[in-house]
């Protein structure tokens, strides 16, 4: 059990993000963990809509797929990542313009290009782990054990968020990753069009 790492009891805040039960039946336990969870161990001060661009950009790069476009999200009562008319954007209200909401938004982006017709759903088991891994990537991690011994953080991270919030998570092979995926140019260029993608190649 990961008792290093500090977490509140899980469910004692419910997160009121609105989300439909029948077709994202996981979005609940992934809100929860995040708000009682993942919350109390990243760093969550507010940047730039350009900052989450640049976050966007270098974690597309790296994952070696077009970049897609961050637009302003003010009215939504939270950040979303949606497809309209086959394009593809992140729209983030002011308070949500974090490096952790940016990065929840890209992995349905990334979770799109692994699992294209939702089988698993919105907040499922592939999402999970690419949040997981995006995550842990990316994020400015505030516990100490993380400087300490990263790979036991990450380890004790994983376990409690399968064991104390009931969350699946989606092994490598399972749907796997656009990396793996899509090995060459060509293809990423033809997704692009099919699919009418803001971005660039790099
Ligand atoms: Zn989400």
């Amino acid at each position: 059990m990961a008792t290093h790492i500090h977490s509140n009891t899980p469910m004692k805040r419910k997160s009121k993000i609105k989300y439909c039960h029948k077709t994202d039946p996981e979005a609940q336990k992934i809100y929860n963990w995040e708000f009682n969870f993942v919350h109390t161990l990243m760093n969550r001060e507010t940047i730039s809509l350009s900052k989450c661009q640049e976050i966007v950009n270098k974690v597309c790069k790296s994952f070696n797929v077009p970049s897609v476009l961050v637009k302003d999200g003010r009215g939504y009562h939270c950040g979303r990542f949606s497809i309209r008319k086959g394009k593809r954007s992140i729209h983030l209200p002011k308070k949500w313009r974090t490096n952790h909401a940016v990065l929840h938004e890209i992995a349905h982006y990334i979770s799109d290009f692994c699992d294209p017709d939702n089988k698993t759903g919105t907040h499922g088991s592939v999402f999970a782990r690419n949040a997981i891994n995006l995550y842990l990537k990316y994020m400015k991690i505030k516990d100490p054990h993380f400087s300490k011994s990263p790979r036991i953080f990450k380890e004790c991270f994983i376990e409690n968020t399968q064991k104390m919030y009931e969350i699946k998570i989606a092994k490598k092979n399972e749907y796997p990753f656009p990396s793996i995926l899509i090995n060459s140019i060509k293809l990423i260029k033809d997704y692009c069009n099919e699919n009418n993608t803001i971005g660039t190649l790099t």
